[in-house]
């Protein structure tokens, strides 16, 4: 029976976990801090921003929150920065992307402390992820991890298709998939706009995770019966309903759900254990910083 991996239940159970690591953390004086920094009109900008600010209220971890005009000079957001860097209530910075074109995203993540780039996306984390010693997993693929573990997959010796190389979840989930650990150990393929016969690869895949950010890019007739499908894609198409657009994922569902043995759904799977993830880095930043020792969840 096809199992649909429910990403809020996984979600809910880290969440839980997190609290005992956030009592620990309160009996030691501290309480975690998240600075989220936008510099952006994008609708959607401002609502992944404020659903990680709600996140961090409903666990107790404090968010503070701080505009920046996009039509600001880059020395505006970096100075911004420099001030949160070296202050001690916020452990954790997340610049929430993508930046205006006239900012350069690169200079951006480098000016961040890499103690506090809850992302883990400055170069000296993505460095430890890459030789296998990650200090900050970046939250997707974190994620993405913990779906597959919660559905009992075992990536061990498995044959996994990525599809997008992006440095925010391609690269980093095909590192984390590669790693000699427990939830990675698998034998990794990336795919991208230039890859040729895509449907080939993912057709040879133990496990799909789609993160290309085009609209059902990958349906049924793409997989073979027993694939595990993690469906990372969040895609705005125009749809007949009151906001006049829907949420699809980079899967079509429906037909991929006929051959798959697990999928995620879109809303209600990868996301939420995006935002998840970035409470657990924060969590763990704080207690890096503070030198406070959390059994943070496995
Ligand atoms: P990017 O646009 O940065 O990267 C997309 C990648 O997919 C690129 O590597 C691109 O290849 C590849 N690609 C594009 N078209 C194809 C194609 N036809 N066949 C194969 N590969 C293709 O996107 P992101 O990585 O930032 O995000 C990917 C998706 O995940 C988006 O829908 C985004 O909204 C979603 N997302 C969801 C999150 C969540 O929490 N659920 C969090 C982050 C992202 P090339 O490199 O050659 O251009």
């Amino acid at each position: 029976m096809i199992q649909i991996i429910d990403g809020n239940e996984v979600a809910g159970r880290i969440r839980s976990e997190l609290e005992t690591c956030l009592d620990t953390l309160e009996r030691n004086g501290v309480v975690p801090g998240l600075a989220t920094v936008l510099m952006s009109d994008d609708g959607a900008s401002e609502t992944y921003v404020s659903m990680k600010r709600r996140a961090c209220d409903e666990l107790g971890i404090e968010s503070f929150h701080y505009d920046v005009d996009p039509g600001a000079p880059a020395d505006v957001l970096l100075e911004r920065l420099d001030e949160l860097n070296s202050d001690s209530a916020i452990n954790g910075v997340l610049v929430q992307l993508p930046l205006p074109d006239h900012v350069e995203e690169q200079r951006v993540l480098e000016r961040l402390d890499p103690l506090k780039d809850v992302d883990g996306f400055h170069p000296e984390n993505v460095g430890r992820l890459v030789t296998g010693t990650p200090r900050f997993k970046p939250c997707t693929p974190h994620g993405v991890q913990r779906l597959l573990a919660a559905a009992d997959v075992d990536t061990e010796g498995k044959d996994v298709v990525v599809v997008g190389r992006s440095n925010i979840v391609g690269k980093p989930m095909a590192n984390l998939l590669l790693q000699r650990s427990k939830l990675g150990n698998a034998t990794v393929t990336v795919c991208h706009s230039r890859t040729n016969d895509l449907a080939e690869k993912t057709r040879g895949a133990d496990v799909v995770v789609a993160a290309a950010g085009v609209p059902e890019l990958i349906d049924g007739s793409m997989l073979t019966d027993g694939t595990t499908v993690i469906d990372v894609g969040v895609n705005r198409v125009e749809a007949d309903t009151e906001k006049g657009y829907e949420l699809v994922g980079d899967v079509e569902f429906e037909s991929a759900k006929s051959r798959a043995d697990a999928i995620t759904p879109v809303p209600g799977g990868v996301g939420p254990l995006t935002i998840t993830m970035l409470l657990y880095n924060t969590v763990k930043a704080a207690s890096l910083q503070e030198n406070v020792p959390v059994s943070l969840p496995e």
